[in-house]
């Protein structure tokens, strides 16, 4: 008893992630800042990355900030072996006045813990990752390029770094967070992507793991991405089951614009059964567009243009059927980095279901959710709190 009851406490005792313990280490030399409209996606990295190490008899290590570079690690790691592997992904906004933002982080940090919990690996306090978060964005703005659609991307990552090849939790991990400036997803306005959809392989499955945002979701949906490629589409879109329901678009949440019987617009998402990975962005649009016209009307649609935000699976032959009723009036992708993303075609079975064309590659409730999205993030319209300053104490 008296052992048990020692060890429990030591199990308690251990450290967790401390934000007031920060230790920061600035680099001597700092990058040059590329010219915004040479950024590619995710290639250029800024100055400093945020780490912390777990122990399992320390707990958390007091957290650093230090100049960006790579990782010495052993290679029998358990993220190289067996993909204990977790990332967020998240965007900081310079506001008019000048300040650092984030979107709605909060939902960053609860499915972060809830991603490290589906692979056994250690929790944190989600409340001192994000002061941590906010500290590194305010000391790297410098690289948030002040241009409308600019953003610097933030990367929080943790591995599993247990050093042996038998299999189980990792009881050693590291977190770390990186930032990248990034610009709009869509540089010459928005081009409609086309997608193949694709059911001999999945992207997740009942009771899998596509609910939660783990690095081994992702390599296997690298080979049917290159299908897709070489039959001329930009995008996969994932079925899933005998009736082809369909789940997310390429590594995006799925919408579409149904005209109802009454006139009025349905706009649909498949619901979070498991299978669908719980977007910020996807849970933004349901909100914006639940609250169109009575608490606020979105940009450039009239407020006689009635919204519903509906959770719903669709199948494949829900789809081609309102197409060809002419009832199909928009799909678009949601996520992070493009924010909307419009699908021009969607390829199935060796036909091309097409949506009507828009000028601007993004139908008008697209393009309204877009364009409301952006200027909460940008810190120019003020939304129930979803944009964060990123000002600490
Ligand atoms: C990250 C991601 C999304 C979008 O989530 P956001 O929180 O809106 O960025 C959608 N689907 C998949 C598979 C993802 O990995």
């Amino acid at each position: 008893m008296a052992v048990n009851g020692s060890a429990k406490q030591v199990e308690h005792q251990v450290s967790d992630l401390d934000a007031s313990k920060l230790k920061v280490n600035l680099s001597e030399t700092l990058k040059e800042i590329p010219p915004p409209e040479t950024l590619t996606f995710g290639q250029t990295m800024t100055d400093h990355m945020l780490i912390s190490t777990f122990h399992p008899s320390t707990g958390w290590s007091d957290p650093e900030i230090k100049s960006y570079g790579p990782l010495s690690l052993d290679p029998a790691s358990s993220c190289f072996q067996y993909s204990t592997n977790v990332f967020e992904g998240m965007k900081a906004y310079i506001g008019p006045d000048g300040k650092p933002r984030l979107f709605r982080p909060t939902l960053n940090m609860a499915r972060m813990t809830r991603s490290a919990g589906r692979v056994a690996l250690p929790p944190f306090d989600t409340d001192e990752l994000l002061k941590l978060i906010k500290k590194l964005v305010q000391l790297e703005s410098r690289w948030i390029p002040r241009t409308k659609g600019y953003s610097l991307y933030v990367r929080p990552t943790i591995i599993g770094s247990r050093a042996t090849l038998s299999v189980g939790p990792s009881d050693h991990a590291i977190l770390y967070v990186i930032c990248s400036p990034t610009g709009p997803y869509f540089r010459t306005g928005h081009k409609p992507v086309s997608l193949l959809a694709v059911d001999e392989h999945v992207r997740s499955w009942p009771g899998g793991t596509g609910g939660y945002k783990l690095a081994l979701n992702y390599a296997p949906t690298l080979m049917p991405q290159q299908l897709a490629a070489k039959l001329g589409y930009d995008q996969c879109l994932w079925l899933l089951g005998e009736d082809k329901r369909v789940t997310e678009v390429g590594a995006m949440n799925f919408f579409v614009v149904v005209k109802r019987d009454d006139g009025d617009l349905d706009v649909i998402t498949p619901p979070l059964d498991g299978t669908i990975l719980p977007g910020v962005t996807r849970d933004s649009t349901l909100a914006l567009v639940a609250a169109h016209p009575s608490r606020t009307v979105l940009p450039n649609l009239p407020a006689s243009t009635k919204l519903y935000a509906r959770e719903h699976q669709l199948t494949m032959h829900e789809l081609a059927e309102l197409a060809q009723q002419d009832r199909l009036l928009e799909a678009f992708g949601v996520g992070t980095a493009a924010v909307v993303a419009g699908v021009g075609r969607i390829g199935f079975q060796g036909k091309d279901i097409n949506l009507p064309p828009h000028e601007s590659g993004l139908g008008p409730i697209g393009r309204a959710l877009y364009d409301r999205i952006v200027d909460i993030q940008e810190g120019k319209f003020e939304w129930e709190g979803w944009s964060v300053v990123c000002d600490l104490e």
